[in-house]
């Protein structure tokens, strides 16, 4: 390549540049930095080191002195709510919304704190009212999706429905929500003795989402409460074809209602053959019991052990050690004793139900997460978590 003369001016000239850049930017936060109060950075400082309570006096004390700067305003009103003196903010947010100088904007954004400030106090009604009065503005769909979070509280489900049609789009159909808010539906119409209602909100549920495997179930349950065994049989079954990992829920049931159609045999058959089909179903308890007591608890055993061979789990090695502690001679009962107990122990989380959503576990299947309020996030088999 050959060397040009005007490249020792180029060099030097494109450096000179930078540097006036950085000068001017410099001169310019300075100039800026200058024109904000010292407390403002004092305060900044606090929230950055989580010292709330020592921000919020700067900045009330700061609010006071330049009452004009709305943005401060709003900035201590969330610092109220976040702190939990939700009267305070609630005041704040009043306030501001009734500042004549207002812009449109500034008053939605006014009114959607606001109304964040009453659903945090518990005043679902007053914080209903001000997000509907946000439905054409900038604010509509985070109105909208908290709307949908004070319905679901409030078990007014139809306005739950009709929040998530609005909501839906193709990140997020809402269709499994909806389903069991359906759901939600039959099971209150159950409960004033409605069982023709129940069903037309099944029916709406499957429509919604052919997956939603609660509304089969409970379909199952209304048809056995009326005597129609072979109705209800059906309905449970079509779960194997929606998600096989929810069959253990219709189990118990499923024997139940072979029993009272004296197909008692039929019965255990097509749980033992769920079994094999899908070895990791959480219902080894169930066909356990169910050999015990109509075979004998060494047929039970003998099945448990090979059951166990063909597919080594923890939760069938602590019935297998169960199995063993109740039979076992008097002179090996501590023993054994000890064994089951260590086992249970150190497998205790195997009786419970994980959310995998935000990892809550309980004893009890939720349908509806209380920790996280997320819907059908519990796994289907205990002691699973999410990996
Ligand atoms: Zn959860």
């Amino acid at each position: 390549m050959e060397f040009e003369a005007w490249w020792l001016i180029l060099f030097p000239a494109v450096f000179g540049l930078g540097w006036l850049a950085a000068r001017v930017d410099i001169k310019h936060v300075l100039a800026d930095s200058r024109l904000l109060p010292r407390q403002y950075f004092e305060g900044l400082n606090h929230l950055l080191n989580d010292r709330t309570d020592k921000a919020v006096e700067v900045f009330v004390d700061l609010a006071r002195n330049h009452s004009e700067s709305i943005e401060l305003q709003f900035a201590l009103g969330h610092l109220f709510r976040r702190k939990g003196e939700i009267e305070r903010a609630i005041r704040m947010h009043q306030k501001l919304l009734g500042r004549p100088e207002l812009k449109q904007h500034e008053k939605h954004n006014a009114q959607y704190e606001l109304a964040l400030d009453f659903m945090k106090a518990g005043l679902f009604d007053r914080a209903e009212e001000l997000f509907g009065q946000l439905g054409e503005t900038d604010l509509s769909r985070a109105a909208r999706r908290h709307l949908l979070g004070i319905y679901q509280q409030e078990k007014e489900w139809h306005k739950a429905i009709e929040a998530a049609q609005q909501l839906r789009d193709t990140s997020h159909t809402y269709q499994h929500e909806i389903a069991e808010f359906y759901c939600e539906l039959a099971t209150a119409a159950i409960t004033r003795s409605q069982p023709a209602e129940a069903r037309q909100y099944l029916q709406q549920a499957l429509a919604e989402h052919r997956k939603c495997v609660r509304a089969n179930l409970i379909l199952g349950d209304l048809a056995a409460g009326e005597g129609q065994y072979e109705a209800a049989i059906e309905a449970w079954l079509r779960i194997e074809s929606q998600d096989h990992r929810f069959l253990p829920f219709a189990a118990r049931k499923l024997l139940d209602a072979y029993d009272r159609q004296g197909r008692a045999e039929e019965g255990t058959a097509l749980l033992r053959g769920f079994l094999s089909t899908y070895p990791e179903l959480d219902m080894l308890d169930v066909v356990y019991e169910r050999i015990a007591a109509t075979e004998g608890a060494e047929a039970a055993y003998g099945w448990l052990r090979e059951e166990l061979r063909r597919n080594p789990t923890q939760a069938g090695l602590v019935k297998l050690l169960a199995a063993q502690a109740a039979d076992a001679p008097p002179e090996r009962r501590a023993e054994t004793d000890t064994m089951l107990r260590l086992t249970q122990e150190a497998t205790r989380g195997l009786s419970m139900y994980h959310c995998a959503a935000c990892g809550f576990k309980a004893r009890q299947y939720f349908w509806h997460c209380p920790a996280c309020n997320e819907w059908e996030s519990f796994l289907p088999a205990r002691g699973q978590a999410k990996a």
